[in-house]
């Protein structure tokens, strides 16, 4: 796919933020900055009835920090701890391949846009730091995977 198509993704998500206020009652939150480029976001988490997690965030800063929340809010809400992990962990990696790496479109969708951006060392720290609010805030939701081989407590 193109840089042209990536940075059209982008733009999209910057103009149209999806599931910026979703409704929910907050669980874990978690306000992470970004002070080379003055990005600041807040993640709230909250879990669905059955057991999903629910994404709610204000962001400030950059097209690419509020573009990859709007993402990062798209594919993780309405989805279990145990189907968002791998979309996470993708994403993440994807962020430190330096743009070597191909990204998933089955896993990433829209999130494939950011490949172009994990070239610019500067600009990664945008496109994570929802990922890096979400992460915690879910930590202190307590809204992350089952441990595959632990019983209940
Ligand atoms: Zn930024």
């Amino acid at each position: 796919m193109s840089e042209d198509l990536y940075q059209e993704i982008i733009l999209d998500h910057y103009k149209n933020p999806r599931g910026k206020s979703v409704f929910m009652t907050s669980l874990g939150e978690s306000h992470q900055v970004n002070p080379t480029c003055g990005d600041e976001v807040t993640v709230h988490v909250g879990s669905g009835p059955d057991g999903t997690i629910q994404v709610s965030y204000e962001c400030q800063g950059c097209s690419i920090s509020q573009a990859s929340a709007s993402v990062m809010s798209e594919l993780i809400n309405g989805k279990t701890p145990e189907e968002a992990a791998p979309i996470q962990a993708a994403f993440i990696e994807l962020m430190q391949s330096k743009g070597k790496l191909e990204p998933d479109e089955e896993v990433l969708e829209d999130g494939i846009a950011f490949a172009g951006v994990s070239k610019y060392p500067a600009r990664i720290k945008c496109a994570l730091i929802s990922w890096m609010a979400l992460a915690d805030a879910q930590i202190r939701a307590q809204l992350t995977p089952a441990p595959n081989n632990s019983g209940t407590d």
